[in-house]
C-alpha cells in the first residue's frame, strides 16, 4: 500500500496521482526527489571545492 506524502491519503499501485490533493504518487515522484538532493549536494561540493581552491590561492605567495 502506498500513502500520499502530502495528505497521507491511500493510493493504489495503479494511481499515478493522489485523488485527494493531486500530488504525484511517491513511486512516481521518487526519481525527482532523489535527483534534487543529489544536485544540491553536488553544487555544494563544487562551491566548497572552489572556496578551498581560492583559499589555497590566497594562502600561497
Ligand atoms: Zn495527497
Amino acid at each position: 500500500m502506498i500513502r500520499c506524502q502530502s495528505c497521507d491519503g491511500i493510493l493504489t499501485k495503479n494511481e499515478k496521482t493522489c485523488y485527494r490533493c493531486g500530488d504525484p504518487a511517491p513511486e512516481h515522484a521518487k526519481p525527482v526527489q532523489n535527483l534534487i538532493p543529489l544536485l544540491l549536494s553536488a553544487g555544494l561540493m563544487v562551491s566548497l571545492g572552489f572556496t578551498a581552491y581560492w583559499f589555497w590561492l590566497g594562502a600561497t605567495p
